[in-house]
């Protein structure tokens, strides 16, 4: 990872760390100071309360729950589906599980059973099944299946989610989604968001990332579930009071920015095709706005000179095998500085 950059003026860069980077727009500033706004945590803001019942209704659900986080959101939603004692099945690279710093076990006490995804970012079903643990009080609980789309930028099959959704209907289990990039599965696969989250008991929204709200995800579920992730919300610390003025945005967010994801997909798809002409660059991979990309890793000091010196910002780890994440903040007039790094 890049530590903090200390330049003055950070417009000119080109940051490809991830679409957590976005910076709301003037529009959006605006939005934000014009929100009504209340007290949240008694439930009296009118714009929390207009974005959670948003969310609810375009993708299928009862209700919703504005939280300042992903990660505190699938949180809450797991704690809601979960009691002590119980378990999850999870891909053993899925944010929920790897990227969370444990937070089910650690504050829910609940047991993930990691299996490996396919490469489509799939957990076979078969393997989930073999996973499920019998009622027996050697076991946890075996009470929750849950998947991430996008995962590494791939959009999951419509198909195997009805197959996952017939499984949890046959086994008893619930279907969690962490959908911190669900439009991009939606834009990218030209359908409607509920057309992914028809198959799911709950699903985690984010609206900063390739959205581009400073702040904020929702959870969708029941009235039932989102009452209880409201109670885990405010226990693990996220209740928040005139929250409005990021609703706004998360709002503004939804209004200007989804259809636009369709660009950053054909900026990465642009990148890797330049990228791919270079012998420099190996095993390029285009999945909606991501682009992974393998250098040399003798090559990866000189790579992180020449990124520096063009004010590209890249994660460059210990590995050869770079990310590269596009979003709203990235124009076409970036793409040649880009390559030319590489090059
Ligand atoms: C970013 C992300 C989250 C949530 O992250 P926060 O930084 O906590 O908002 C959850 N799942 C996936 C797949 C993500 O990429």
């Amino acid at each position: 990872m890049i530590a903090a950059h200390d330049d003055t003026d950070t417009r000119d860069w080109i940051d490809l760390r991830s679409d957590t980077v976005t910076r709301p727009s003037a529009a959006m500033r605006t939005a934000m100071a014009a929100a009504e706004v209340g007290d949240d945590v008694y439930g009296d803001d009118p714009t929390v309360n207009a974005l959670q019942a948003r969310l609810a209704r375009d993708l299928g659900f009862e209700a919703g729950l504005f939280l300042p986080s992903g990660t505190q959101s699938n949180l809450v939603a797991l704690m809601a589906h979960c009691a002590r004692g119980d378990e999850y099945i999870v891909g053993m690279d899925a944010h929920t599980y790897k990227y969370e710093g444990g937070g089910a076990a650690v504050l829910g006490s609940i047991q993930p059973q990691p299996i490996p995804q396919a490469d489509d970012g799939t957990l076979p079903l078969d393997a989930v099944e073999r996973a499920i643990k019998p009622v027996d009080p050697h076991f946890a609980r075996t009470r929750l299946l849950c998947l991430e789309d996008t995962w590494h930028g791939r959009a999951l099959p419509l198909d195997y989610l009805a197959q996952a959704r017939a499984l949890c209907d046959r086994r008893g289990l619930a279907l969690h989604l962490d959908g911190a990039r669900l439009y991009n599965a939606a834009v990218a696969g030209g359908i409607s968001a509920r057309d992914i989250t028809r198959h799911f008991d709950s699903v985690s929204v984010c609206l900063s990332k390739g959205l581009g709200a400073p702040v904020g995800s929702v959870l969708v579920g029941s009235r039932a579930l989102v009452d209880v992730a409201r109670r885990w919300r405010k226990v693990t610390g996220g209740g928040m009071r005139q929250a409005g003025l990021l609703a706004a945005a998360c709002l503004h967010a939804l209004d200007h920015n989804v259809a636009r994801l369709a660009e950053d997909h054909a900026r990465a798809r642009r990148l890797a095709e330049a990228l791919r002409a270079l012998p420099q660059v190996s095993g390029v991979e285009q999945h909606t706005n991501m682009v992974f990309a393998s250098v040399a890793p003798e090559a990866l000091a000189r790579l992180r000179e020449r990124a520096q010196a063009a004010r590209v910002r890249l994660s460059i780890g210990d590995t050869p095998r770079l990310r590269m994440v596009l979003h709203l903040d990235v124009t076409d007039a970036a793409l040649p500085r880009i390559v030319d790094v590489f090059a």
